[in-house]
């Protein structure tokens, strides 16, 4: 393709990766076709099925990625599933640039006995049906008086925060009322929230934390140890957060939250639904049995089996993952590129990055068609 040309762009997934690309290419070419595929009707991924419906604020990035549409004559192709409704051959040989932004949408699975019990919940399944995700249902959710949450990164802070929200809240903020009233029912007695990491390397944020504190009649415990003073100031900050949360929270509260810090999933046991989860002391060895109607596992994402499209089935020796080049003209960006990691503004960073690879391959005149 000669320098006067301009590339047609093909994007496929529309959360923040995707949309960030079509931003920082629409800049280089103003005039390209440029065009966002998604498996659901609707845009925008995480941002309006993950990120939690009562941080408003954080959702508030679609009116952003709106103007692409809007102004910017990005063209969005909604219920195309890539991969299954049209071959990724068909659209390499249609475009002459394709970027992959796919995500990552499955849950990582805990690999312990047990976990394919009743009761057993992925935080991505969970936070989907919160968000109204058009794939999730209430079909087979049981929770009851005691929920134990597995992971303590800011999934798991959401799924606290959430769970002892009341439902008319939820309902407030767009949540459909039947699910509110299953996931924030007023049986919930009591949460515990496990990590194998001790507090000092726990991978919440320290505001995510501090919100909790402003949610009534919940008492909140944490099994770290008291520390002095920690040499990283981020580590101490992480210590101070739950310090405070649990120095400052009602004695007498109706409902419970307890942290319990450095314990490893070990096993999950009950009949058909679960009854307790075990845990293992990282250090040493000693064991935990936590009872539990229900579990919510919040350890992170993976690719899904069943994913149309599998980023390292074009891996081959011109692959350059650091800067998203995956074939010639073919390229990824987000969380599949670089793992389930970082937060909408990584994503912008990220599609810079793999913008800058495109424009800089269009400039060198690396992008030919591939023919099927
Ligand atoms: C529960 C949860 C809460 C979060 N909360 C926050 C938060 O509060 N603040 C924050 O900054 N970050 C938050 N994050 C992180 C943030 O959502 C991610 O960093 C970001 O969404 C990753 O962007 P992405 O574009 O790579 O993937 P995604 O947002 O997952 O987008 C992928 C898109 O690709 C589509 N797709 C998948 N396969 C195909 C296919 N074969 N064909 C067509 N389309 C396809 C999907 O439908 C989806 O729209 C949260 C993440 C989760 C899981």
């Amino acid at each position: 393709m000669g320098q006067n040309q301009v590339p047609t762009v093909a994007i496929v997934g529309s959360g923040p990766s995707g949309c960030y690309t079509a931003q920082f290419l629409r800049k280089r070419f103003p005039d390209a076709q440029i065009t966002i595929f998604d498996r659901l009707p609707m845009p925008y991924g995480l941002v309006r099925f993950g990120v939690a419906p009562d941080h408003a604020g954080t959702k508030a990035v679609t009116q952003q990625f709106d103007r692409l549409f809007e102004r910017d004559g990005v063209k969005f192709v909604g219920s195309i599933e890539v991969g299954k409704d049209k071959s990724l051959e068909e659209l390499r040989a249609e475009f002459d640039v394709v970027v992959l932004a796919t995500g990552l949408s499955a849950d990582r699975q805990l690999g312990i006995p047990g976990e394919e019990k009743n009761g057993v919940y992925g935080s991505g399944r969970i936070t989907r049906l919160i968000n109204g995700h058009p794939d999730e249902s209430l079909e087979g959710i049981q929770l009851g008086e005691r929920v134990v949450i597995v992971g303590q990164g800011n999934v798991a802070m959401d799924l606290i925060r959430l769970s002892l929200t009341h439902p008319e809240e939820l309902a407030g903020v767009g949540v459909d009322r039947e699910v509110a009233d299953l996931i924030a029912h007023s049986m919930l007695k009591q949460i515990d929230v496990v990590g194998r990491s001790e507090i000092s390397d726990a991978k919440f944020d320290v505001a995510m934390v501090k919100e909790l504190g402003k949610i009534a009649d919940v008492r909140f415990t944490s099994d770290a140890p008291i520390l002095g003073e920690e040499g990283d100031p981020e580590t101490q900050k992480r210590i101070d957060a739950i310090n405070t949360l649990v120095d400052n929270s009602p004695v007498t509260a109706g409902r419970v939250v307890n942290f319990h810090f450095g314990w490893v999933p070990s096993e999950i046991n009950g009949e058909q639904h679960v009854s307790e989860a075990i845990f293992t002391a990282k250090h040493t060895g000693e064991r935990k049995a936590l009872p539990a109607d229900a579990i919510y596992t919040a350890i992170g994402f993976t690719e899904a089996e069943a994913a149309a499209v599998k980023r390292d089935a074009h891996i081959s020796e011109i692959t350059d993952l650091e800067t998203g080049r995956l074939a010639q003209g073919l390229y990824c960006v987000g969380w599949l590129r670089r793992g389930p990691r970082g937060t909408i503004p990584a994503n912008r960073a990220d599609a810079k990055m793999v913008s800058e690879a495109i424009i800089e391959d269009f400039e060198n005149n690396q992008l030919e068609k591939v023919t099927v």
